[in-house]
C-alpha cells in the first residue's frame, strides 16, 4: 500500500513526487511512456527561472534522479482507471493493480500533431508547439502558424512582435479565433493568411527548410520555405482514463483550480498541465505538483 500514487513523470508528478517524499511518504510513480514528460521533446529551453538555458531531456533527468533521491518508485505502465475500494485506492494498470491511500493525475497533455513524415525529427528544430516556449529562437526569421483558432492567433500576435514575417496557414475557408485576434493581426504589414490549405509534407534532409501545402478547393500544391512553423491545432489533454473518476470540463481537461483539487472522491488530487488552466508550462506545472503533493500529504495524515 503506497501513500500516494503519482499517474505520469512530467514535471508536475515529479515535483509532487519531490516533496511528497521529502515528507516521508511512500510514492509510487505510473508513467506510459517518457521519464521526464512532454519537455524531454525540447533540445532548449530557456523560460525556465534559474537556468539560462539547457535541454529539456538534462531537465526531466535532474528531475528522475530527484524524485527518486527522495525515495520515489517508479514503474514503467500505463494507468487504465482509478477505483475506490475498502478506503483505497486502486489504480488498474496495464501490467498490475496498484493500492495508494491517495492518487495524484498529473497525464500532462499533448499537443495536436500534423502526424507527417519527418515530424519528430524537426521537432525542436524547426517545427515547434510552443511560440511562448520557442518563439524567442526565431526572431527576424520567418514562420508560420499552422492553425487559426484562438491558439494560433494568439501564437501569431507573440511571434509577429519579434520574426520578420508569420503567415498564418488555415486548413478552412476563414479564421475560427477571436475577431478581436483577428483585426489585431490584419493591422500588421509582416503577417500573412492562406486559408484552405493543409501542410502535405515537411521539406528538408537533415535540417528544416520549409512545408509543401495542398489547396483543398483546388489540390494545388505549393512549396513555401520557412525557418520554422507552429503548429497550433489544439491540445489533447491525458484524462481519458479518468472520465468516470473526476470531472472533466468540455474540453477534457480536469475540472480543478489553483487547489489542485477536482471534483471526486476525497483524495484524488490533480497537477500540471491535464487540469484546466490557462497557462501550460513547466513552472505552472511544477507550480502545481507542490501544491497537490502537499495537499495529498494533508489528506494522509488526516485518515
Ligand atoms: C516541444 C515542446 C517544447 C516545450 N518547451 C517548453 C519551454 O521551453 N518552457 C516551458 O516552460 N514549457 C515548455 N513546454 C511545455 C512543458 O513541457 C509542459 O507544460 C510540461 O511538461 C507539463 O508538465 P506535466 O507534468 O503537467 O505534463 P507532461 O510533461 O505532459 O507529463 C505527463 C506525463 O504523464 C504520462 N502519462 C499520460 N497518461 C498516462 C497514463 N494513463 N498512465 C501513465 N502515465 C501517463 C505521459 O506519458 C507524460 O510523461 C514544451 C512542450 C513541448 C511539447
Amino acid at each position: 500500500m503506497y501513500d500516494i500514487i503519482i499517474i505520469g513523470a512530467g514535471p508536475a508528478g515529479l515535483t509532487s513526487a519531490v516533496y511528497a517524499g521529502r515528507a516521508d511518504k511512500k510514492v509510487l510513480i505510473l508513467e506510459k511512456e517518457t521519464f521526464g514528460g512532454q519537455i524531454t521533446h525540447s533540445p532548449r529551453v530557456e523560460n525556465y527561472p534559474g537556468f539560462i538555458q539547457m535541454s529539456g531531456n538534462e531537465f526531466a533527468d535532474k528531475l528522475v534522479d530527484q524524485a527518486m533521491a527522495q525515495g520515489a518508485e517508479i514503474e514503467l505502465d500505463t494507468a487504465l482507471g482509478i477505483e475506490k475500494k475498502d478506503g483505497a485506492f486502486c489504480v488498474k494498470g496495464e501490467r498490475a493493480v496498484y493500492e495508494g491511500k491517495s492518487v495524484i493525475i498529473a497525464t500532462g497533455s499533448a499537443h495536436r500533431r500534423l502526424n507527417l513524415p519527418k515530424e519528430d525529427k524537426f521537432t525542436g528544430e524547426g517545427v515547434s508547439y510552443c511560440a511562448v516556449c520557442d518563439g524567442a529562437f526565431y526572431n527576424g526569421k520567418d514562420v508560420a502558424v499552422i492553425g487559426g483558432g484562438n491558439s494560433a492567433l494568439q501564437e501569431s500576435v507573440l511571434l509577429s512582435k519579434n520574426c520578420k514575417s508569420v503567415t498564418v496557414i488555415q486548413n478552412l475557408a476563414c479564421l475560427t479565433g477571436e475577431t478581436k485576434l483577428i483585426r489585431e493581426l490584419e493591422k500588421k504589414d509582416n503577417v500573412s493568411f492562406i486559408y484552405s490549405s493543409v501542410v502535405t509534407e515537411l521539406i528538408g534532409d537533415s535540417t528544416f527548410e520549409g512545408i509543401k501545402i495542398k489547396n483543398t478547393e483546388t489540390q494545388a500544391e505549393t512549396e513555401l520555405s520557412f525557418d520554422g512553423i507552429f503548429v497550433a491545432i489544439g491540445q489533447q489533454p491525458m484524462n481519458e482514463n479518468f472520465k468516470g473518476t473526476v470531472k472533466l470540463n468540455e474540453w477534457g481537461y480536469v475540472e480543478a483550480g489553483e487547489s489542485c483539487i477536482p471534483e471526486s472522491e476525497k483524495g484524488i488530487f490533480v497537477a500540471g498541465d491535464c487540469r484546466s488552466k490557462r497557462v501550460r508550462q513547466i513552472a505552472t506545472a511544477i507550480s502545481d505538483g507542490a501544491v497537490a503533493a502537499l495537499a495529498a500529504c494533508s489528506y494522509i495524515d488526516s485518515l
